[in-house]
């Protein structure tokens, strides 16, 4: 929203599935660190979660999601260590307070309005 020069970082998501479980996902996303401000595209995410799903819950791969916010990093890796993630996982995730749909257009990227 400022136009300010964005950069790749790779954050933590967490996400919820309808009817399925909540999960997190590593993905890398484009960040303006003054507005604190992450962008996703629907469709790398959508991706990622295909092919998590497919092995943890393929009966429910394509079910609606929410993406509720961003896990802390450092119980986000010890989860991955671990080979689960942690059984608090979501006492460590930073809730997002606003969300906002971004579309390209030739301009460049635009805001569409709250969703
Ligand atoms: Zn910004």
């Amino acid at each position: 929203m400022c136009r300010g020069n964005t950069f790749k970082r790779k954050f933590p998501l967490m996400i919820m599935v309808e009817d399925g479980p909540a999960l997190s996902l590593g993905l890398t996303c484009k960040y303006c660190a003054r507005c604190e401000f992450i962008i996703a595209h629907s469709h790398e995410l959508e991706a990622e979660l295909c092919t998590a799903f497919e092995k943890i819950a393929p009966a429910k791969t394509g079910n609606d999601y929410h993406v509720v916010g961003v896990m802390d990093k450092k119980v986000w890796k010890k989860g991955l260590k671990a080979g689960s993630p942690s059984g608090n996982a979501m006492d460590a995730v930073i809730f997002f307070k606003q969300y906002l749909t971004l579309e390209f257009s030739p301009g460049g990227w635009g805001y569409r309005g709250d969703q």
